[in-house]
C-alpha cells in the first residue's frame, strides 16, 4: 500500500475511506523516502523544507479551498500535485459573511447581552440598529466566494461594487482602486486568498476610506488586513464595526479586539457546519483516491493545472 503522510487532523469519515487504500503515517512518525502523498489543510498547509525533504512526494491534498500555506508553485516545479476543495463551501462561506454584516448591522451580540443580563427589564428597550437594507458593498476579490456573497445578498437589495486585479464579466462597478473603492461603499468584504500578493491589502488607508459609517466584514485570511490598523481605527471611531472570521495570528486574537463592543468575532467558522465539511471532507479523499487510481487528480490549484 501507498503511504500517505497526515498533517493536521483529519474527521473519521476521510479517515475510513483512506485507510483501506494508504497506511497512514503521522508527522511524528514516518520515513520521508515511503512517502507519496500528504493530507493537510489550509492552515497548516506544508512547510516548504518538509516538501521537498520528501524524495518521492507525489501529490498534496489540500483540506480547503485556501492554499497559501502551500508553496504551490515550487511544488509545480517540482512535479508535485496540489489539490484543494474548490466550490463546494462558496455557500457555507458566503452565508459566514453575511451573518456577519447582519450581526453588525442589527448589533445581534449586543442586544443578545442586553436579554441576558437583565438591562431589558431593568431598563427599557435597547437602543436602535441600523437597517441593512439597499447598502453600498464592495466586494474585494469577486471569484467563487465572492459571487456566491453577492447572490446571498439580493433579498437585501444591494448596490454591490468589486475590486480586484482583473475586470470580469459582471453586472456590478468595478473600481480598479481599492481605496476609491472603500470610500464608496457602506460595507466592504474581503475574500481574496491569502499570501503574500494579498498581505495588508486592506491597510490604514483603506480602513479611513471606508470610515466611521462604514462596515469591514473579513472572511478571507487574517493577513489581507493590518489588524493594528485595523484595531487603531475600531478605537478611535475611524471605523464603525467589523465582522471578522480570520485573524493575523489564529487562533491569538488581540485582547484589544476582543475588548471592542463594535466587532463580531468568529473562529475561522467560515465553512465549519457539519454539512460543508463532509463535501470538503469527500473532495479531499477523492482527488487522493484518483490520483491512485490513474495519476490524475479531480481540482487541482491553477498552478498544478498542466501537470
Ligand atoms: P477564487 O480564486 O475563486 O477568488 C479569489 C478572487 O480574489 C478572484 O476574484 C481574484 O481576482 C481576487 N484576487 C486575487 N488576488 C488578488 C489581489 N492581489 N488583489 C485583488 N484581488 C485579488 O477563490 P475562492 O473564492 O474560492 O476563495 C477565496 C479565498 O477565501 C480563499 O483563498 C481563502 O483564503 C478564503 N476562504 C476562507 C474561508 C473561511 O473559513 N473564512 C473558507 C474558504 C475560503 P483577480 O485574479 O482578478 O485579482
Amino acid at each position: 500500500m501507498p503511504d500517505l503522510l497526515q498533517i493536521g487532523n483529519i474527521t473519521e469519515r476521510m479517515q475510513s475511506r483512506l485507510s483501506p487504500a494508504f497506511n497512514i503515517h503521522q508527522l511524528d512518525q514516518y520515513e520521508a523516502a515511503v512517502i507519496t502523498h500528504v493530507i493537510t489543510n489550509g492552515h497548516a498547509g506544508i512547510p516548504t523544507d518538509l516538501m521537498t525533504s520528501l524524495p518521492n512526494l507525489k501529490a498534496i491534498s489540500v483540506y480547503g479551498v485556501g492554499y497559501d500555506a502551500v508553496d504551490a508553485k515550487a511544488a509545480a516545479q517540482l512535479g508535485i500535485v496540489v489539490t484543494h476543495t474548490p466550490n463546494v463551501l462558496n455557500d457555507e462561506v458566503a452565508t459566514t459573511a453575511v451573518l456577519l454584516m447582519l450581526s453588525c448591522y442589527r448589533e445581534l451580540v449586543r442586544d443578545d447581552a442586553y436579554v441576558r443580563s437583565g438591562r431589558w427589564e431593568a431598563e427599557g428597550n435597547a437602543p436602535l440598529t441600523r437597517s441593512a437594507d439597499r447598502q453600498k458593498i464592495g466586494i474585494l476579490g469577486l471569484g467563487r466566494i465572492g459571487q456566491a456573497i453577492a447572490d446571498k445578498l439580493a433579498p437585501w437589495s444591494p448596490e454591490i461594487s468589486y475590486h480586484s486585479r482583473s475586470q470580469k464579466d459582471v453586472p456590478y462597478q468595478y473600481f480598479g482602486s481599492l481605496v476609491d473603492m472603500a470610500a464608496h461603499v457602506d460595507v466592504l468584504i474581503c475574500i481574496t486568498p491569502g499570501g503574500p500578493a494579498t498581505n495588508k491589502l486592506v491597510n490604514a488607508e483603506v480602513l479611513k476610506a471606508l470610515g466611521p459609517a462604514g462596515t469591514l466584514i473579513n472572511v478571507s485570511r487574517g493577513s489581507v488586513v493590518d489588524e493594528t490598523a485595523l484595531i487603531e481605527a475600531l478605537q478611535q471611531g475611524d471605523l464603525g464595526w467589523a465582522g471578522l472570521d480570520v485573524f493575523e495570528k489564529e487562533p491569538h486574537v488581540p485582547q484589544a479586539l476582543r475588548d471592542l463592543p463594535n466587532v463580531v468575532l468568529l473562529p475561522h467558522a467560515g465553512s465549519a457546519t457539519v454539512e460543508t465539511r463532509a463535501a470538503m471532507g469527500d473532495l479531499t479523499v477523492d482527488n487522493l483516491l484518483q490520483h491512485l487510481q490513474d495519476g490524475s487528480v479531480l481540482t487541482p490549484v491553477p498552478e498544478c493545472k498542466d501537470l
